[in-house]
C-alpha cells in the first residue's frame, strides 16, 4: 500500500491502539488527522509525528459534525475511540449504559455518516475500520454496556458493508482481545487475573497495540480490496480455542 498523501482520520488517537495506529500511519507517510479528547495527548502526538489534531469529545454527539466537517475530505476512517464501565447487569444504570453506547456505537455511526455522505457525493471509494472487541461475541462479567456496544458496532459494520459495498466503500471491524494499552495494563497487570486468560490464548500472551494497528492498516489497505463486512479476531486464537 502506498500511504503517501492518503488522508486518514483516526479517533481515539491520544492513547493506546488509536495512537499506535496514528503513529504507524504517519510513519508510512499517510496524512493523519488524529482526533481525541485530551489536549495533552494530542500535543505530545503532534510533537512526535506529522499528525494534524482535532480535540473533541465524541460523547457530545451533537458536536461531532462541527468538529469533523472542517477535516474533510478524508480518504480513510478508523473509529477507535472507546470507553467502558464496570457494572453488573442487574446494577447497570441507564446513564452509564447510554454513555458507553454513545461513545462506542452512536459516535461511530454519526461520524461515519458524515464521512460516507461526503464520499458518496464525490464518488470516493473509501474504507472504514471500526475497532470493536472480542467482547462483542462474549458475555464478559460486569461489562453489559461494553459488550452490547461492541456487538452493536459489529452489526452496524455488516449493514454498512452491505449497503455501501455497491458504491465501492468497504467497512470492516477488528476484534482484539486484551491489548496492553495504558487501560489494558491497568486492568490486566494482576497475574492472578491475567494468567488464566492468557492460558486460553493459543499464542499464550496478550497483544501489543502495534499488533492491532497492523491489522487495522491491512483492512484499510488495497491489500484487503475484497475484504468487506468482516469482524476480524486479533486474539492469538482465543476465539477458536
Ligand atoms: P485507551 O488506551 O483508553 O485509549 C482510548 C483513546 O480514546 C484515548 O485517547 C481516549 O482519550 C480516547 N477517547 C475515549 N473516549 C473518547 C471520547 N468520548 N471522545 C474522544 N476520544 C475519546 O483505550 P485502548 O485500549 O487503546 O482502546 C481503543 C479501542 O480498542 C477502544 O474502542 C476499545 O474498546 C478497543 N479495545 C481495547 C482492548 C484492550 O484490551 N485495550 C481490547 C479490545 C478492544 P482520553 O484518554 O482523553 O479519554
Amino acid at each position: 500500500m502506498n500511504w503517501s498523501g492518503r488522508r486518514v482520520l483516526v479517533t481515539g488517537a491520544g492513547k493506546g491502539i488509536g495512537r499506535a495506529t496514528a503513529v504507524m500511519l504517519a510513519s508510512r507517510e499517510a496524512r493523519v488527522l488524529a482526533l481525541s479528547r485530551s489536549a495533552d495527548d494530542l500535543a505530545s502526538l503532534k510533537s512526535e509525528t506529522a499528525c494534524e489534531t482535532i480535540c473533541a469529545d465524541l460523547g457530545a454527539i451533537d458536536q461531532i459534525e462541527a468538529a469533523v466537517k472542517p477535516a474533510l475530505p478524508i480518504d480513510l476512517l478508523v473509529n477507535c475511540a472507546g470507553t467502558t464501565t464496570l457494572q453488573s447487569f442487574v446494577d447497570s444504570d441507564l446513564s452509564e449504559f447510554t454513555r458507553v453506547l454513545g461513545v462506542n456505537a452512536v459516535a461511530p455511526m454519526v461520524l461515519s455518516q458524515i464521512v460516507v455522505k461526503d464520499w458518496l457525493a464525490r464518488g470516493i471509494k473509501g474504507a472504514i475500520v471500526n475497532v470493536s472487541s472480542d467482547a462483542a461475541r462474549r458475555g464478559v462479567v460486569n461489562h453489559t454496556a461494553y459488550c452490547a456496544s461492541k456487538a452493536a458496532l459489529d452489526a452496524m459494520t455488516r449493514v454498512m458493508a452491505a449497503e455501501l459495498g455497491p458504491s465501492g466503500i468497504r467497512v470492516n471491524s477488528v476484534n482484539p482481545t486484551v491489548t496492553l494499552t495504558p487501560m489494558g495494563e491497568l486492568a490486566w497487570s494482576d497475574p492472578a487475573k491475567a494468567d488464566p486468560v492468557k492460558a486460553r490464548i493459543p499464542l499464550g500472551r496478550f497483544l501489543d497495540p502495534d499488533e492491532v494497528a497492523e491489522a487495522i492498516l491491512f483492512l484499510l489497505s488495497d491489500g484487503a480490496a475484497m475484504v468487506n463486512g468482516v469482524s476480524l479476531p486479533v486474539d492469538g486464537g482465543l476465539s477458536v480455542s
